[in-house]
């Protein structure tokens, strides 16, 4: 069979991250191989986000950029992938012509004949039907001799959370969780491969195993990821705040390989705006929460979303999020002003806040945080802190670049002499803060944790 190239393009979250990987593996059958240029590409997949309007232009922006190259090169295969696909289905190929496989969220595992039958028939194909029962939600092999020392692993798709904003459980269904032994097969393939650090991925991990009786919950799973030999470090994301049990916030005490972060999304810090949004917890709740974050680990770092400007949010409500914002001290947050998504219910909630009303609550949040996140960061200079390389950094060639356990960036230079591997721990010593990165100089004479197979990498642009 022909050698094809695959140029794929991730937008949004860590989900179309992982699901991008998933392509790549189903597309082996039909001997497709990534490639990093557009030209040189025999299919184009587009892997979309729906989460923000703005998110949604940006697909039809960049879709608008490959009329002109499939004009040109006519068996070029278009597939748009992800929430824009399974949201807009028919509607996506009459804006977009030139597309010719919309590839739903639960048709991942079927690309391949869609790619077939979009070939054979010389025209559009639309797939957004369900996940069938014969279908797994992920495949955890053939996992390729990776160059990285990190990987997303899906461990439940899908929300049943319903937050009046928020699109996920239209665009990516009902809550499944996978089955914890595949879980721990597909971390075990990886760390085989060289990955030292896995982040457990799902819209919200803390509600793991509920629902489908798997006889696990999350903080036993992430017990049984703890025993994997060769494992280093283990991260996970999303987690409810509703769902944050005493039994997880233990496993930060107890768990040595569990990185001392949590992204905990609050998203306002006004009670009546929270339970217009129907996330189920006060602002109390919320911080009481953080308290017992911190009492198990003092150093933990806490990450935040917050969305600013909900219909009907007042100035009062603002003020109250401004001083939950200084009340927890976040590390850093994700902050992202309201926006109307289609068939969610806050899209017919009165009181719309006006578009200038949300840019300068935006920037007043934003102006809080950026204070927070350096002087959390001055905090580090003069630390050491154990660094995993996660590769050369892209701005400055010659600088490596890794996470600290608390997920920040660490840039430092490259010690010449000893060329260090992905997926080395090296112990650094913080020389000066950044806004969103750390200047780092390696310790002499520390002690190198060699790990993984990848050791001996070249300079990746
Ligand atoms: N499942 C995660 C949770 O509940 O925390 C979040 C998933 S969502 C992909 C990431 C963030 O997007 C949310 O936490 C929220 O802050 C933001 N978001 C979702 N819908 C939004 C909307 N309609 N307008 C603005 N921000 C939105
Ligand atoms: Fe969306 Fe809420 Fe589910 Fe997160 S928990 S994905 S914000 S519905």
């Amino acid at each position: 069979m022909k050698q094809k190239r695959v140029y794929i393009v991730t937008m949004g979250c860590q989900m179309n991250v992982y699901d991008s990987e998933q392509m790549l593996r189903h597309l082996t059958s039909l001997n497709y191989r990534p490639t990093s240029q557009l030209k040189s590409a025999d299919l184009i997949i587009v892997n979309t986000c729906s989460i923000r309007e703005k998110a949604e232009h940006k697909v039809y922006s960049f879709l608008g950029r490959l009329t002109r190259m499939k004009r040109l090169k006519p068996n070029l295969m278009i597939s748009v992938a992800g929430c824009v696909a399974q949201q807009e289905g028919y509607r996506l190929i009459k804006r977009a012509p030139h597309v010719d496989i919309v590839l739903g969220t639960f048709a991942v595992g079927r690309l391949p004949s869609l790619i077939t039958q979009a070939e054979a028939q010389g025209r559009p194909v639309v797939d957004i039907g369900p996940r069938r029962d014969s279908e797994p939600l992920c495949i955890p092999e053939p996992v390729p001799k990776i160059e990285r020392a990190t990987a997303f692993v899906t461990i439940m798709q899908g929300c049943d959370n319903f937050c009046t904003y928020c699109v996920v459980p239209y665009v990516r269904g009902r809550e499944v969780s996978r089955a914890p032994e595949e879980i721990l097969r597909e971390i075990r393939l990886l760390v085989e491969s060289g990955v030292v650090e896995v982040t457990l991925i799902g819209q919200n991990v803390n509600a793991y195993g509920k629902k489908n009786g798997h006889g696990c919950d999350f903080p036993t799973l992430l017990g049984h990821v703890n025993e994997i030999q060769s494992l280093r470090r283990i991260r996970f994301t999303t987690s409810h705040p509703r769902d944050l049990s005493d039994e997880l916030i233990e496993a930060f005490g107890r768990l040595d390989k569990l990185v001392p972060h949590i992204h905990l999304p609050v998203q306002s810090g006004s009670d009546s705006v929270l339970n217009r949004m129907n996330r189920g917890y006060s602002r109390d709740f919320y911080l009481k929460n953080v308290e017992k974050l911190r009492r198990v680990r003092p150093d933990i770092s806490i990450t935040s979303d917050i969305i600013v400007g909900f219909p009907g949010e007042k100035t009062v409500d603002f003020e109250n999020t401004l001083d939950l914002v200084r009340e927890v001290g976040f590390d850093s947050l994700f902050m992202f002003k309201y926006s109307d998504r289609p068939n969610v219910p806050a899209v017919k909630f009165s009181k719309k806040v006006p578009d200038v009303v949300i840019g300068d609550r935006f920037t007043t949040l934003f102006g809080l945080q950026s204070g927070f996140t350096l002087r959390k960061n001055k905090t580090l200079t003069g630390t050491i802190q154990e660094v995993l390389v996660d590769g050369y950094s892209k701005r400055t060639p010659y600088q490596l670049m890794g996470r600290t356990p608390c997920n920040r960036v660490v840039n430092f230079p490259d010690d010449g002499e000893r060329v260090t591997g992905v997926g080395q721990i090296l112990s650094v010593e913080i020389v000066k803060a950044f806004s969103h990165s750390l200047l780092g100089q390696r310790v002499a004479g520390a002690e190198e944790e060699g790990v993984g197979e990848n050791g001996g990498m070249s300079h990746a642009a």
